[in-house]
């Protein structure tokens, strides 16, 4: 939107927390959305910065150490990290990213957790120095935000801080925002794990961090918060609501004055159907030849037989619950079997995560020649699949905001999604009376419906091109732009100095 594209609020200076960020760390959307967003606000004339910790494998080619230990206070320790400086790629202005390193606490790659585990037992420790380390790092640089936005459960000890130990000169016209990217994911924990924390009995209890005997750090950034947003309108209400809530839709009930839904924007530059390294060819609304060559190439690269005539559906996922997993492939339970069997279609997916979905789309793949699966995080892959598939599969439970209908849309590859969070702000159905179709509803997450909306698609598909091509014409014009989301960000930073203000 025009008006969007020039900053709504004055310049602030911003400090966004994270656990993960494009290109140094990537598990999820999170990783996309908060450089995307950091880039956007830089643009738009805030001094943004970025405080996230360093991994081994976080490349460190273009970041210079910052001379001095930087202590960081911890209750009866003190935990002595490294500081690096670098920027996100390709900013302008550039984004600066401070690094926190430390050997031990950041001593692998496993973002949240390690191999066989659900959970870093130390993960409490972990972010919770991580975001202490923010304010330090501040003093150090004699730079104090107006904005301390923090990301997710892992940052958000740091609304906590700023509401308790942090409330004072030089942080107290510093006020928090909270994003909520993913309600399904609190930081929970034992109480004997607060004796990790820099925090008093007297400020634990104010701070709500326990909840039903144990640490719920997700639910004290969102009491602590002078403002709380989540990636999506529709998201924000459901999550006020008890069958989407995990527990804290009561909690979120009594912030919702102060709770906006921001759908998150894509990266065009990376998502862009007409230049894309990762594709054999473009192609644009004006000109669809190239999708048929991605297409071939998508099929060849996952050994399908060569089928111009059947569609191909696509799905990129975490291979986790929360992504319709077990409804497709729960054995005697899931769709997947007989959407293959019944369905003139071929079908790619990829992804990891739970090792029994992992192992159960292994052994399809193994049945059906229809059907290909890849164990692996791969970005090109990614692109093929968004490029060369015909429709996208996102069968989600309850999906935050979802990145990949957006992507897929700019691609062409009509979505086939449930009604839920995100996925039902972006796609309107292709039975709509609008006649503004883009995609396919799935009514809800069961083996049933996900079926039905399969097959509704591939109908359309073989039963009506003109009509699938006026679709896909909509789908690539449809536009995300982080513009407009950072707009409404620069308005819940105001609203969180107003209430910095008055508190
Ligand atoms: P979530 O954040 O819940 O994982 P999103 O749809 O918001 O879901 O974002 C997922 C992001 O991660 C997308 O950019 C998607 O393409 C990417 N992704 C997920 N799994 C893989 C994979 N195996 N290979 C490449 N990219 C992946």
């Amino acid at each position: 939107m025009e008006a969007a594209s020039e900053a709504t609020a004055r310049p602030m200076r911003i400090l966004m927390i994270t656990s993960e960020a494009v290109p140094f760390a990537k598990v999820g959307g999170l990783a996309d959305v908060v450089p995307a967003l950091a880039a956007e606000l830089a643009r738009r004339g805030h001094d943004v910065r970025l405080v996230m910790p360093r991994y081994p494998a976080t490349s460190r080619d273009t970041a210079a150490r910052i001379p001095g230990a930087l202590g960081v206070p911890m209750g009866m320790h003190e935990y002595w990290t490294e500081l690096l400086e670098t920027h996100l790629p390709s900013t302008e202005p550039a984004v600066k990213v401070y690094f926190i390193e430390h050997l031990q606490l950041f001593a692998t790659d496993a973002i949240y957790a390690r191999p066989g585990e659900s959970h870093s037992p130390d993960n409490l420790l972990r972010f919770g120095v991580l975001t202490r380390a923010a304010f330090q790092l501040c003093r150090k640089l004699s730079w104090y935000p107006e904005i301390v936005h923090a990301h997710d459960w892992p940052s958000a000890l740091a609304p906590v801080y700023l509401y308790t130990i942090e409330d004072s000169a030089p942080f107290h016209r510093t006020a928090s925002v909270f994003s909520i990217h993913n309600l399904g994911y609190q930081g929970v924990f034992s109480l004997d794990h607060l004796r990790h924390l820099p925090l008093r009995q007297p400020e634990i209890e104010r701070s709500g961090l326990e909840f039903f005997g144990q640490v719920n750090s997700l639910k004290a950034g969102i009491l602590c918060a002078d403002t709380v947003t989540t990636v999506s309108p529709r998201y924000a209400r459901e999550i006020q609501d008890e069958a989407y809530g995990f527990g804290l839709d009561g909690v979120l009930r009594e912030r919702s004055l102060d709770l906006y839904g921001i759908l998150n924007g894509i990266d065009y530059s990376v998502w862009d159907s007409e230049n894309d390294p990762f594709l054999p060819a473009g192609f644009s609304q004006q000109d669809m030849r190239g999708k048929a060559e991605c297409k071939s190439a998508l099929q060849r690269c996952f050994g399908l037989e060569r089928r111009p005539g059947a569609p191909v559906v696509g799905m990129i996922a975490r291979l986790v619950d929360q992504k319709g997993l077990a409804e497709l492939s729960a054995p005697g339970w899931g769709c997947l079997p007989a959407v293959l069997a019944e369905l003139n279609l071929q079908f790619v997916v990829l992804g990891t995560g739970d090792p029994g979905h992992e192992d159960r789309l292994a052994e399809l793949a193994r049945r059906y020649d229809n059907f290909a699966y890849e164990r692996t995080f791969d970005e090109r892959l990614a692109h093929l699949i968004e490029g060369g598939s015909d429709l996208f599969l996102m069968p989600s439970r309850y999906e935050p905001c979802g990145l990949n209908q957006m992507y897929s849309l700019r691609y062409g590859t009509l979505p086939i999604a449930t009604a839920t969070g995100g996925l039902l702000d972006t796609i309107v159905d292709a039975s709509d009376p609008s006649g503004d179709g883009t995609g396919f509803l799935i009514a809800h997450c069961t083996p049933g419906d996900i079926h039905s909306a399969i097959a509704r698609a591939v109908r359309l598909y073989h039963e009506q091109p003109e009509k699938l091509q006026a679709m896909r014409a909509r789908a690539m014009r449809r536009r995300f732009d982080w513009g407009q989301s950072a707009a409404e960000y620069e308005q819940a930073y105001l609203h969180a100095v107003q209430r910095r203000i008055s508190r």
